[in-house]
């Protein structure tokens, strides 16, 4: 198996059984075996003996050839006795002490097990509202959201990985502004990831300069006025601030939400990429574009069949991962099985353009992200209609809108670009559909040894071109770029650009090629350089509203004290 160093030790730390001593029980092949085998046995009462070991053998081949990973929790968890598969989880948060305490409950027993939680907490009166059994006073929404984020931190400790959530308020809720600067200082409420519910009436009074309306979640009546224009740039100030609070745009969510009359969309997963009806779960998997590639006479292009079959492979496999999960609550079960969504995405989308030897930032790219997706999606469609004509629709398939156009499909929603922070590390590949981060860089091992990493395409072809050394990368290391160094041929340096070479309106751009064949949502992060400005902050916004994405989500470099990776921060 084609496993690096840092995929092992991930695994090892992370996703291979051990015993009470912490002893390995399982290595990598044996992980994947553990997973093929119990995602293949949804099948066991529809196929012969022979047919499901077939099944299991291209389960574990499209894994262990890392051409497609399913969602951590499904690797850590398939076939174990927690059996818990999913990363997505929306819960709903009901105006009640109970209903509050309750959802913080149901929150940590799906933390325990490796999911992400995403909430709304929209329908909580605001601060300062009466409550009619004490007489006393409402703390509002921010409030309760920190007994959320205390919770998931003691929760933390004896998880498979600490917890993540996502916390949504309405633009319109009258708490908002304590809502958008509740992130700013970074050590605050540091388990959550914030986005404002932005809605299109809201959109259209930032553009007239206007006034819009708070309106108050249980009564429905207006108790305020806020000029949109203001509030807007308190967003904009605030992510310039430190990449919190993101944006999401609800009646988008809404105007592609399949089954209306089973619920609304008010939330959605810890990174944006997932909205999710209230109780539902949703089971991602990425394929890994990097080895969708064949050489036909010396030029490497898209392996468009390989794709295809691996689509197809792939979306098996994710319905299935529904049959066999154990949901953390009943009502989960109901609603998961009942819309039976995956969400099928990408990975190492950068590794493709350089061995393409395309730019990311160019026209180009953007192009063959739309045809890639197009093809992703169109395929995954037809592979979910198949399991329908063998399997059946998805209970729900009557009040959804595809009974309406007359499809049968299996699936509710098929695709979704998940970050895969941790899947493109098992992989060794780009994140989704992120640019590359850095050509090399320094990583600091035990006993303060500098370790040079080197981005792998890359480092295969300056060994090829003769421009390879280890001076070289110690020295692009520390600038975080190779633009401007002579001994790389130019083209080379068009092709390989990271990150912060990257104009925002280009990420954005890509962001929005995605979306259009996506039915779910994109994780992207806009990233900007540290001096970026507001206004980069607002274009960017305004860019992601134009094109359709679903929400945008912008870093600018060094804005929090704490950065997993530092770039051109070398000694
Ligand atoms: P992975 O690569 O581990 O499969 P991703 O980075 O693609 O995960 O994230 C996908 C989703 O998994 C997130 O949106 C979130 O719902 C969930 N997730 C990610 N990290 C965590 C975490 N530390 N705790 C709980 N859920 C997580």
């Amino acid at each position: 198996m084609n496993l690096n160093e840092n995929a092992i030790k991930v695994l090892e730390k992370r996703y291979l059984a051990k015993d009470e001593n912490g002893k390995l029980l399982e290595n990598p092949e044996g992980m994947f075996k553990r997973v093929a085998r119990a995602v293949a046995s949804a099948d066991k009462e529809s196929v012969s003996a022979e047919e499901l070991k077939d099944i299991e053998q291209e389960f574990y081949d499209m894994m262990a050839n890392l051409d497609f990973l399913p969602n951590s929790p499904t690797l850590m968890n398939a076939g174990r006795p927690l059996g818990q598969l999913s990363a997505c989880f929306v819960l709903p948060i009901e105006d009640t002490m109970e209903g509050i305490f309750e959802t913080i409950k149901n929150a940590a027993l799906i933390h325990k097990s490796g999911g992400g939680t995403g909430f709304s907490f929209s329908r909580l009166r605001p601060k300062g509202a009466s409550v009619n059994s004490t007489g006393g006073v409402a703390s509002g929404p921010v409030s309760f959201m920190k007994v959320f984020n205390a919770a998931t931190e003691a929760v933390k400790q004896g998880g498979t990985r600490r917890g993540a959530n996502m916390g949504i308020l309405r633009v319109d809720h009258p708490d908002i502004m304590d809502f958008i600067t509740c992130k700013k200082n970074n050590a605050d409420i540091t388990n959550f990831n914030i986005s404002v519910g932005i809605t299109e009436e809201f959109m259209n009074a930032v553009e007239k300069n206007e006034d819009y309306n708070l309106v108050e979640p249980n009564t429905g009546n207006i108790v305020g006025k806020h000029n949109a224009k203001e509030m807007f740039d308190l967003i904009v100030d605030m992510a310039w601030n430190n990449g919190e609070p993101g944006i999401i745009f609800l009646d988008r969510l809404n105007r592609d939400n399949v089954t209306p009359e089973i619920g609304q969309i008010e939330s959605t997963n810890p990174c944006g990429e997932q909205p999710l009806l209230p109780y539902e779960a949703c089971n991602l998997g990425s394929i890994n574009l990097s080895n969708m590639l064949k050489d036909i006479g010396g030029k490497t292009e898209v392996d468009f069949d390989k794709l295809r079959n691996t689509v197809r492979k792939a979306v098996h496999f994710l319905d299935n991962v529904i049959d066999v999960n154990k949901y953390p609550l009943p009502e989960i079960d109901e609603m998961t099985r009942g819309t039976r969504k995956i969400g099928l995405g990408v990975m190492g989308w950068a590794d493709m353009l350089c061995k393409l030897n395309i730019p990311y930032n160019s026209q180009i790219s953007i192009d063959l992200a739309e045809k890639i997706m197009y093809f992703i999606q169109d395929e995954s469609k037809k592979a979910s209609i198949e399991l329908a004509e063998r399997k059946g629709v998805f209970p729900y398939y009557d009040k959804s809108i595809y009974k309406d156009l007359g499809v049968k499909v299996r699936n509710a929603t098929t695709t979704t670009i998940a970050p895969t922070g941790t899947l493109s590390i098992i992989a060794g590949v780009s994140s989704g559909i992120e640019p590359l981060f850095a050509i090399s860089y320094i990583r600091n091992v035990m006993d303060n040894d500098e370790l040079i990493e080197v981005n792998p395409v890359f480092k295969q072809i300056a060994n090829t071109e003769g421009f390879y050394s280890d001076e070289l990368m110690r020295r692009i290391a520390k600038r975080g770029t190779i633009k401007g160094f002579g001994e790389i041929p130019e083209n080379i340096q068009n092709v390989f650009v990271t990150s912060h070479d990257i104009s925002p309106d280009w990420h954005v751009r890509m962001q929005a090629a995605f979306q259009k064949y996506t039915d779910n949502a994109v994780s992207k992060t806009v990233n900007l350089k540290n001096e970026a400005t507001h206004k980069d902050v607002s274009d960017a916004f305004w860019l992601a509203y134009k094109t359709n994405c679903k929400g945008v989500t912008i870093y600018r470099d060094g804005s929090r004290d704490l950065q997993v990776l530092n770039i051109g921060k070398v000694k």
